[in-house]
């Protein structure tokens, strides 16, 4: 594989960028003297050919640079914009405080000093706000309906042009920072990127610690006699400057309108004339090089890092030489590396590219897992990594490659699916940064011309004596002589011998390994059918017997030569209990294993697929260009009704779903807590322990027993949509079904065989609580579910309109002011027919705690609702409204919605229009009654359902809230928790569930009699 993303730092195709010098736009400047109009306009911006967008240019007076996209048919505007300095740019006395800037530049203006105002108007109409810090540039983006593009803008742009930074804010920010670095103390991810950091040249940037936290911001300046809010001051002040800054908008609005808001608004951004700083050196010295750092993971992973120092290579955007090689070394077809490797049966998985450079320094880095015997083969899988380097110095830059990659680059921009207006926005505007205003588009996408002397460049320096090797692995715990500062990780640096490093130079050609196929997946036809006379307006049926359910519907709105086909087939064997289940995910897993050599080159080429398994058995998801779907598919079904089990990939893959299972306890709290609510409401579900305990009966024998019994009775629904017709939707139903009859003899099963969970019913006016104790993390967590009954339309839209109401006060409340911790979200949460409203929490309080404040704040919305004027409840209406319409802006996004309607038998195709109306009929009076029947504490119909996660430091908690002793100790001007009445503490799940009715399951919307379509 090749990084898709890399971590904290986009991948080749998102935007690596460099000093895009400001000499280059100083001379092409116009001169031009009055301040609203732009120095430069920039109108030929290279575009895809299917791109009906338009786009221009501008280069502002302050020298900000600016890309606006108009698109009359988007439902969304969006905004963002990025300031080339980061994290590596924080004074070394002060880590974090690039991202500590991040946080406060959103809490008030002068123009608009409360410093919810910006969140609330983005939230009111319909919109999200967001912003990270990277090693070398911020970014700050929003999305708003359509309409409200102006107000969202203006405010945004104060954040620019006069921020507050107020000072009461200042602790409060720190936390919220802290907590931030506290959830990532625990993610493997982060350690071994800090590690990294903190073994190369502590003198250069790369070896800074980027997210900060309460010792950096708070107690070491504090120490020092530095205020941490002044040195804010100085930082914003010496880097936030309008020549390195690139914005992005994308409107309804035409282009002129655009621009006339743009630079009536972000004129006023001083221009500072900052240098963007390069660094030319590495962070790699000689001495940390030749060496081996093994270091002990959190939870129970195996990996093995490879890391080579190579040049910045931003300036061969054009040819792209690091993806040419990043290609080959992650190729995972016949003769590659991985196949190699897997061969051995020493890895699972890798993944190679360049990764975590900055502005003059980058590496290439490869990174596979480590299998049980893979840990003990370290030496020899990097020899057959730098044997596979060999052959690509010895075979040399091969051109038919280069056009490959070439072309297919060539396709997927062309034919590409529109990105959300606030994803798009977030990329270009980082990308402006970097490229040339006429290639923002296409420079980090295109590669336009080969460059074989450059590859040859990079291939001579992955070499052993220019690389750093990590090694993560719990067989390393207590052997370890370091602790890492910022995230605890122990570890230990080890020389390399110098018999081994000869070795390793003098690696020879390794007669398993060779250059990749050519790829026959590029697809050659690229035209899109003509629409067929009685398409339908939503998916219909096209087969109904008693064998399969077909859904059909070719696409009229993307147009392009796309299309999904999905299938679910049902099985009785496949839940009947955890040992049934972990067959069905060793052979889902084999399979794909199995077959991964062979799909490769599809899913380079735009054409993927994925099986997965489910409750009731497995998913089929194909999608991408439509042209070579159908060998694909007789591929798949052919080796599903065949399959081999080979014994030693059995063992490998059953031991790395051990290890998955037992890496569940170390997930963070909040996920427990949602996970054990599920558990808790589903009739039937057996649990990641019971999964565990039934391995032992998971044998090759058995395996091969069971499969055929899975496929000997099957009931398969599928949608087939977009560039299809009927007939081809036909074809695939055909193809599917002939072969399972044929080589499986698969039965039809009974209506009666098909069973769909359902969930237990929580008694009107029950309160219970389910406690679970962490064993890993210090933290804790609470999930407090309102269960609201089965779906129907009225409830459903009410249902959003309370979760739209207090989703932004609530996470200002419990977040923003009380500073509980990162984790704050309330919403809804559909399964099997109903629905409830749920609060998340995760904090270093108690559980009980938390659970008060939660209580507090949900007593607290009935005066939100008495206080809420009309205007302010139509605005919420109106945002819901549009977020129920947006519409889907890829084809599969569109398909996956449809899926769901399938899925859940409710088969109500245009839900979103339906709802929509139906919010428009909703009074202020509705969601008073709708609050006092479910959510308030004396609702006749209220029914709660509370998860604790319990932190590891705290041996137990309460599983009542004691309101008066929890009110006495309050801070002052926090809300009161109100009087509760008591729970039921759940002491035992099934137990919980034996003693408690299900819900019935809910009719399907449409008429399946009606369905089928008319020829
Ligand atoms: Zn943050």
């Amino acid at each position: 594989m090749v990084f898709a993303i890399g971590f904290r730092r986009f991948s080749w195709e998102f935007g690596k960028r460099a000093n895009f010098s400001t000499r280059y736009l100083v001379c092409q400047m116009m001169d031009m003297t009055k301040t609203e109009f732009p120095k430069r306009v920039i109108q030929s911006i290279e575009k895809s050919k299917n791109d009906k967008r338009e786009y221009r240019g501008l280069i502002l007076q302050n020298h900000m640079k600016v890309m606006l996209i108009s698109d009359p048919d988007t439902d969304k505007a969006a905004a963002s914009l990025d300031v080339n300095v980061g994290f590596e740019s924080d004074p070394h006395d002060l880590p974090g405080l690039a991202h500590f800037c991040e946080h406060m530049l959103f809490l008030g203006t002068e123009k608009y000093p409360k410093e919810d105002e910006y969140s609330k108007f983005i939230s009111q109409h319909a919109g999200s706000s967001n912003a990270y810090t990277d090693c070398d540039h911020t970014n700050y983006h929003f999305d708003v309906g359509h309409e409200h593009l102006e107000g969202a803008l203006d405010r945004f742009s104060q954040f620019f042009t006069c921020p507050l930074f107020d000072a009461s804010c200042v602790d409060r920010e720190v936390k919220a920072v802290n907590s931030e670095h506290e959830k990532n103390v625990m993610s493997d991810a982060w350690r071994l990127q800090m590690l990294d950091r903190a073994t190369s040249d502590p003198d250069h940037v790369y070896a800074k610690f980027g997210t900060g936290n309460i010792e950096t911001l708070d107690s070491c300046p504090k120490g020092k006699g530095q205020n941490v809010r002044d040195e804010l001051l100085k930082f914003h002040s010496r880097y936030y400057s309008a020549n390195i800054m690139g914005l992005s908008v994308i409107g309804r609005e035409s282009l002129d309108e655009l621009e006339k808001m743009v630079t009536g608004m972000f004129s006023e951004a001083v221009n500072k004339e900052v240098q963007v700083p390069s660094y030319d050196a590495s962070p790699y010295r000689k001495e940390d090089m030749a060496k081996r750092c093994i270091s002990v993971p959190v939870k129970d992973i195996r990996l093995l890092v490879l890391s080579f120092p190579i040049p910045d290579l931003f300036n061969y955007y054009d040819s792209k030489p690091e993806h040419y090689i990043s290609h080959l070394i992650g190729h995972e077809g016949c003769g590659s590396l991985l196949s190699e490797l897997k061969n051995k049966g020493w890895v699972n998985w890798l993944v190679a590219g360049p990764s975590g450079g900055s502005r003059g320094f980058d590496f290439m880095s490869i990174q596979v897992d480590l299998t049980a015997t893979g840990i003990d083969h370290v030496d020899d899988i990097i020899m057959i990594m730098l044997q596979y380097i060999k052959l690509l110095r010895e075979e040399g830059p091969k051109e038919w490659i280069f056009n490959e990659l070439r072309d297919v680059a060539a396709l997927s921009f062309d034919f590409k699916d529109k990105e959300k207006p606030i994803t798009y926005v977030t990329k270009l505007s980082s990308n402006i940064n970097w490229y040339p205003m006429e290639k923002v588009l296409t420079g980090s996408v295109l590669m336009k011309e080969n460059n074989p002397e450059m590859i040859k460049t990079v291939l001579d320096k992955l070499t052993p004596d220019n690389m750093k090797i990590a090694v993560l692995s719990q067989a390393y715990k207590g052997k370890t002589d370091k602790t890492e500062k910022w995230y605890g990780t122990e570890y230990s640096l080890m020389p390399i011998e110098n018999s081994l490093l000869e070795r390793w130079r003098n690696a020879p050609l390794n007669q398993n390994l060779r250059l990749p196929d050519i790829n026959e997946f590029i697809p050659t036809k690229l035209d899109v059918k003509e629409l067929s006379e009685n398409n339908p307006d939503r998916p219909r049926l096209v087969k109904n017997d008693g064998y399969s359910m077909v859904w059909f519907r070719q696409d009229d709105t993307f147009k392009l030569p796309k299309a999904c086909v999905f299938m679910d087939f049902y099985s009785p064997f496949a839940y009947v209990d955890p040992h049934h289940c972990n067959m069905l995910h060793m052979f889902v897993d084999l399979f794909e294993d199995a077959l991964n050599e062979y799909s490769y080159n599809a899913t380079i080429a735009g054409l993927a697929y994925e099986l997965e398994n489910t409750r009731n058995g497995m998913m089929l998801y194909i999608s991408g260009y439509e042209d070579r779907q159908a060998v694909m598919l007789d591929k798949i079904l052919a080796k599903i009704t065949d399959f081999k089990i080979d014994p030693q990939r059995f063992t490998v893959l059953k031991e790395l779903y051990q290890r998955s299972l037992q890496n569940f306890a170390v997930e963070q709290p909040y996920h427990h807590s949602m996970y054990y609510s599920t558990v808790l409401r589903s009739e039937v579900a057996w649990t990641k322990r019971e999964k565990y305990d039934a391995l032992p009966k998971l044998t090759v024998d058995n395996l091969n027993k069971f499969i055929p019994m899975l496929l000997s009775q099957l009931h398969v629904e599928m949608l087939c949509f977009g560039n299809l017709t009927k007939d081809d939707a036909l074809k695939v139903e055909n193809a599917v079904m002939g072969t399972l009859r044929k080589k499986s003899s698969t039965r039809f099963l009974l209506p009666s065989q098909i069973v769909h969970p359902r969930n237990v019913e929580l008694p009107h006016g029950s309160a219970y609580v389910y406690k679970q104790k962490h064993e890993f993390r210090e933290i804790s967590a609470v999930h407090v579910f309102f269960q609201i009954g089965m779906q129907n339309l009225r409830e459903n839209v009410l249902l959003d309109v309370m979760a739209q109401i207090i989703s932004e006060p609530f996470f200002n409340v419990l977040r923003t002011k009380e500073q509980l911790g990162y984790i704050v979200h309330s919403g809804v949460k559909c399964s099997n027919d109903t629905q409830g409203l749920r609060f998340l929490v995760q904090s270093d309080k108690s559980p009980e705690y938390l659970e008060a404040r939660v209580e507090a704040y949900v007593d607290h919305i009935s005066e939100t609702l008495a206080d809420m004027d009309i205007t302010e409840f139509d605005k919420h209406k109106n945002a819901l409204k549009t977020k129920k319409l947006e519409k889907p802006k890829k084809l599969k996004s569109q398909a996956v919605r449809y899926w769901g309607e399938i899925l859940s038998k409710q088969y109500m195709f245009g839900r979103e229009e339906i709802e929509a109306e139906e919010i428009s009929a909703i009074t202020k009076d509705d969601v008073i009654k709708f609050y006092n029947d479910y959510l308030n504490r004396k609702g006749a119909k209220r029914a709660k359902l509370t998860t604790y996660i319990i932190g590891k430091h705290i041996d137990d908690c309460p599983s009542e809230i004691d309101t008066a002793k929890h009110n006495s100790l309050l801070q002052e001007g926090l809300l009161q928790c109100p009087e509760l009445q008591p729970s039921v503490l759940i002491e035992d799940i099934s137990k919980f569930k034996c003693d408690l009715p299900l819900f019935p399951r809910l009719e399907p919307y449409i008429d399946l009699s009606q369905a089928t379509i008319a020829d």
